[in-house]
């Protein structure tokens, strides 16, 4: 309707002001010799630096100093920075603070992205702990559980559920079997195949009804919708800077500080040990415990700033923005003869700007090649880390597919070229 192009519009205007990308200029080269803007369609891989960041990037620069260990000045600006970037991402993920849990804060650890944080979860379950993961998982969170260094004593792994509300009966059912002692749930918040937002809410209560505990991959979701572990009562969450509009090599686990507290250090080394002697090594608290070795604080400048641009207010704004150009792509797409996208749970289900899609004859890997060769967009091709979902979603005769995801420099020329260039490959055919 008219009014809702508007809020569109206006959306669109205020959200662009508040979230600027660093663009590279001349273009990207075609093979007409040409060169055209490049239309990218791969944030979900990872997501270009935002300026914000840049401009928090280079303010930090001159004072890049070790944090924690030095006394000079530049040591203490960055150690500044580093935790209150700590603070800022804290805010970004609605941590509970001591008050609200009558107990301890929760930690926030900085890693280097969602399978590192995953992987040092895996190592900090307790003894015996029985870990379940839907098998949709993109593989960070479907695999570490599974991995010789991982604490699970039992791995349950869920089939791909038919709707929501089995996932939500599966979960509470699998949790409910498993053997007494501490269980976990692992889930994705927002599919980085088919882009659908899962119930993340009500898995948390039922598991919670089954005295679980939940860790939510978030590295989806958060680049486009708000998240809060005090909103959802989520006991976890880990992210990606690179997927957030920071550079590649930031990340975070948020959660409950007692696992983490009482587990061994995640890597063995400087920072995570209070006293060595030569028999005996007294390791730190939380959260340098689980930070060994020199902190990346450039990357938690970079994460942090990217936090506060990404308010609640300009995400939601953001949301309706990228909703708009999503449902443009997936109308136009659908109008062209033998594209068929892929979905676990429906066309209509709630999701972000994700699309993944097949075209009958047009294997995906040429498609791709040829969309960035002679468009200048870039897409993804594969299975996107997530064999078991993507496998299970192709349909007869495909062996990978084409994703396209959106973010905040994505326009609707970016969507009307995405369309017409595969309506054309169509057309040309193999
Ligand atoms: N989880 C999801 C849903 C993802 O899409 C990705 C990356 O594609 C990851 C985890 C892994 O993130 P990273 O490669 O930054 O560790």
């Amino acid at each position: 309707s008219r009014s809702a192009a508007r809020t569109a519009h206006a959306a669109d205007r205020a959200a662009a002001r508040e979230c600027s990308i660093v663009t590279a200029e001349g273009g990207v080269p075609l093979v007409t010799g040409e060169y055209a803007e490049y239309a990218n369609f791969d944030y979900a891989a990872s997501a270009p630096c935002l300026t914000s960041v840049a401009e928090a990037l280079s303010e930090a620069l001159p004072f890049y100093a070790s944090v924690h260990r030095g006394a000079g000045h530049h040591s203490q600006v960055s150690t500044d920075a580093y935790e209150r970037a700590r603070r800022s991402v804290a805010r970004f993920l609605g941590v509970r603070t001591q008050a609200d849990q009558g107990g301890s804060a929760d930690a926030v650890v900085f890693v280097r992205g969602t399978t590192d944080a995953v992987n040092l979860l895996a190592r900090a379950v307790p003894e015996g702990c029985t870990v379940v993961v839907f098998e949709s998982e993109h593989h960070a969170s479907l695999l570490p559980w599974e991995h010789p260094a991982s604490r699970a004593a039992k791995v349950v792994r869920l089939p791909l559920p038919e709707s929501p509300e089995a996932a939500v009966g599966a979960a509470r059912a699998a949790l409910a079997e498993a053997p007494e002692g501490p269980r976990l749930l692992c889930v994705t918040a927002a599919s980085n195949v088919t882009g659908e937002i899962w119930p993340v809410e009500e898995l948390v209560e039922a598991a919670h009804a089954e005295g679980a505990r939940v860790l939510v991959d978030a590295a989806q979701y958060v680049p486009h919708l708000p998240f809060s572990l005090t909103g959802t009562g989520a006991d976890y969450v880990a992210l990606s800077g690179h997927k957030l509009y920071a550079p590649f090599g930031s990340g975070v686990l948020a959660g409950r500080a007692d696992w983490l507290r009482e587990a061994t250090p995640y890597l063995a080394g400087g920072g995570a040990t209070r006293k060595v002697t030569e028999h005996d090594v007294v390791w730190n608290d939380l959260p340098a415990r689980h930070e060994a070795g020199s902190p990346n604080v450039l990357g938690a400048v970079a994460l942090a700033a990217a936090c506060e641009t990404f308010t609640n207010r300009t995400l939601s704004l953001q949301h309706i923005r990228e909703a708009a150009l999503l449902e443009r792509l997936r109308a136009g797409l659908a109008e062209i003869d033998g594209v068929h996208e892929l979905t676990l749970w429906g066309a209509e289900h709630a999701r972000v700007g994700i699309v993944s899609f097949v075209v009958d004859g047009l294997p995906a890997d040429l498609l791709a090649s040829a969309l960035s060769a002679e468009y200048g967009i870039g897409v993804r091709d594969g299975l996107f880390c997530a064999h078991p979902l993507t496998g299970h979603l192709l349909p007869e005769g495909h062996t990978q597919a084409v994703r396209a995801s959106l973010g905040v420099g994505t326009t609707e020329e970016h969507v009307d070229r995405l369309v017409g260039a595969v309506a054309d490959l169509v057309a040309r055919g193999p």
